[in-house]
């Protein structure tokens, strides 16, 4: 006969099959194993070890290998992911960054804490630090010189359309007054080094500025990213009038399409290969010395086909030098580029990445900042 306990997981695996439990309620991965047994919502794995992080809360136990009381399975079956969304998730700002599975451990852990802990979605008051418009505080920078964090005074300013940081506490001018209109932030803990690390990339005369901080307090840290984002929202709100939310939230911040090491050689193609980071960040291909540069020793625009630019697996046969293994040519309307990978793996992934781009027809904007690059000396 089966027990009890036998008979409580079954129900719960009845429930999981229900209209928006199938998915995690707060990453929405497929197929969640866990519950918690005080909210009644489905949870990954990877999101009930962030539940325990707030246990006062959230009771979560494995759907299959823990036992299961009537009265849990109960409030469950009363409760679910959609009445939790409804409840917890009823004023999200447009612009608030929901993670999902593949995002950093600390933007997940702060949405799951803003949601159930802080109910920051249910009482619109608790988001001021991130919606008032101004925010100023002080974050760890790393230095240009020594690589050092050193502690400076930020502020951004939704009116002023700028983040500035300054080096003293008492100096009037900032150091650098960083333009919303072209702000980008992204969490890159393994580059920094530090789980809340951010790099906050900004234009300068056209080329691409990169700095990066971290703030201990992890909620800190993810209220600067959504201030930063709300900042950016209302800018384009004003850049692009009547334009709808969709359009909009996916421009606010960006992750890049992809990061990491080739070798490349320079325009005679008889320079000699060398090791360099690259970041493709939308359509700019960008190489650093370091992968912690201020900024990049080139920006390589990559447009579409239709403008005659090309990604080829390979390199010509007359290449000349000792270089990686697994070549990849970019046809530029102007040039060719010669890179070179060291495994075939990361060399198919740059590939896909570039023919992203390249398979996308460009925008009228995008022929403006093509222009821009060809007049760069
Ligand atoms: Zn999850």
């Amino acid at each position: 006969m089966a027990s009890a306990s036998d008979k409580n997981r079954r129900l719960l695996m009845d429930l999981l099959e229900t209209d928006g439990n199938g998915n995690c309620v707060d990453c929405g991965v497929a197929e969640p194993k866990w519950a918690s047994s005080t909210l009644g919502v489905f949870v990954c794995h990877s999101c009930s070890g962030l539940h325990r992080n707030i246990s006062q809360i959230s009771r979560v136990k494995s759907i299959f290998m823990d036992p299961w009381e009537a009265e849990e399975v109960k409030f469950i079956a009363s409760a679910g992911n959609n009445a939790a969304v409804a409840k917890y998730e009823q004023k999200i700002p447009a612009f608030y960054y929901r993670p999902t599975n593949t995002d950093c451990m600390l933007l997940r852990e702060q949405w799951i804490r803003a949601k159930y802990e802080r109910k920051e979605f249910i009482f619109v008051d608790r988001q001021e630090p991130y919606s008032a418009g101004y925010r100023e505080g002080f974050l760890w920078k790393r230095g240009r010189d020594n690589g050092q964090f050193l502690s400076r005074k930020f502020i951004l300013s939704e009116r002023e359309g700028a983040l500035k940081y300054f080096n003293k506490q008492d100096a009037r001018e900032p150091k650098a007054v960083m333009k919303i209109q072209n702000l980008n932030a992204s969490f890159q803990p393994s580059k920094i080094g530090h789980s809340h690390g951010i790099q906050i990339t900004y234009l300068k005369d056209n080329s691409t500025r990169n700095i990066f901080v971290y703030h201990e307090d992890g909620k800190e840290m993810v209220d600067w990213f959504n201030a930063i984002r709300a900042a950016r929202f209302h800018y384009l709100q004003v850049a692009y009038p009547g334009a709808p939310d969709t359009v909009l939230v996916p421009k606010l911040t960006r992750n890049y399409l992809k990061e990491g090491h080739m070798e490349k050689t320079g325009p005679r193609h008889t320079e000699g290969f060398k090791k360099r980071w690259f970041t493709m960040d939308d359509r700019r291909l960008m190489y650093f010395k370091d992968p912690m540069d201020a900024y990049a020793r080139g920006e390589v625009f990559i447009g579409s086909k239709e403008n005659s630019y090309t990604v080829l697996a390979g390199l010509p046969p007359t290449t000349q030098g000792n270089h990686w293994q697994f070549g990849i040519t970019i046809v530029t309307p102007d040039r060719k580029f010669l890179l070179a990978c060291e495994t075939e793996a990361d060399q198919q992934g740059w590939i896909a990445a570039f023919q992203k781009v390249i398979n996308r027809p460009m925008m009228p904007q995008e022929y403006a900042v093509e222009a821009h690059f060809k007049h760069k000396p």
